[in-house]
């Protein structure tokens, strides 16, 4: 352990599997203490088993759910409040725009946007009566630009990065820091393939680092906003895409 988050209790959503599982496993091996949620019960629990019950506490988690939130919190509170709270779980697909339906898109909205909001509110007084806290919202590149085939998925990171910076100017007060952190594609059962890894790999040689990034990688970043080293940083937007917004690898 290096204990970087020693002595904080941290929920992190959509922690089953993926970025949300790879940030709970370095939470705990930082010093932390994790809640760890997600629609995955079974999943889940056997994430949470095999940190060890002082460390990870598994609770069935859908975040569009505030009954789901005030039992997250009451098990937090258990161990005395919430310190740091992850909005990592989200829902993808792509379509044409032109096939998006508004059912659709009002459902992404509800889990990828609502369910952030809900959690924030859920952890709002207790992170006050701690005197502060941090959230890290889960965005992606595709809440920085227009991203074809990404009508529902795009409008609920962009306006999660909005929800994010409003709430930094409203909860600065309160010494609550709300950031954004923005991936691009990483190599979780999110990221869709083909099965072949070298054509999969090859989808990713324009990237200025050539290829997808790894969970731990993401987790590394929310970690440090996490921690008290980030202590300056709110309502920051921080990307972690091998390069893909800065532009095109160059060829030669
Ligand atoms: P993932 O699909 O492996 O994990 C998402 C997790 O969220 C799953 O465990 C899922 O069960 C959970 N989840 C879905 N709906 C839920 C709900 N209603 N309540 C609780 N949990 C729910 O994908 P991932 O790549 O680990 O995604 C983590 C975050 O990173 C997401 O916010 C995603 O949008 C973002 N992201 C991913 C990529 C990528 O390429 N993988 C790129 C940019 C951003």
């Amino acid at each position: 352990m290096t204990g970087r988050l020693d002595g904080k209790v941290a929920i992190v959503t959509g922690a089953a599997r993926g970025q949300g599982e790879a940030e709970a496993r370095l939470f705990v091996a930082e010093g932390a203490r994790v809640v760890l949620g997600d629609v995955l019960v079974d999943e889940v629990r056997a994430v949470a088993a095999s940190l060890g019950d002082e460390h990870a506490m598994a609770v069935g988690l859908d975040v569009t759910s505030a009954p789901d939130w005030a039992a997250a919190v009451e098990q937090a509170d258990r161990w005395g409040g919430v310190d740091v709270l992850v909005n990592n779980a989200a829902i993808h697909w792509t379509r044409a725009f032109e096939d998006e339906t508004a059912d659709d898109l009002r459902r992404m909205l509800d889990v990828n946007l609502v369910g952030a909001f809900i959690g924030m509110q859920a952890v709002f007084g207790a992170m006050c009566r701690a005197g502060g806290g941090s959230i890290v919202n889960v965005s992606s590149v595709a809440g920085l630009t227009g991203l074809a085939r990404h009508a529902a998925y795009g409008s609920s990171k962009w306006a999660l990065r909005g929800l994010t910076r409003t709430a930094a100017v409203e909860w600065g007060v309160h010494g609550i820091r709300v950031n954004s952190v923005h991936p691009g594609p990483i190599h979780t059962p999110m990221l869709p393939g083909s099965g072949d890894a070298v054509a999969d790999e090859g989808r990713f040689a324009s990237l200025p680092l050539g290829r997808a990034g790894e969970p731990i990688e993401v987790a590394r970043l929310v970690c440090h906003l996490a921690s008290d080293e980030s202590s300056f940083q709110t309502g920051g937007e921080y990307v972690i895409d091998g390069g893909g917004q800065a532009g095109p690898r160059r060829s030669g």
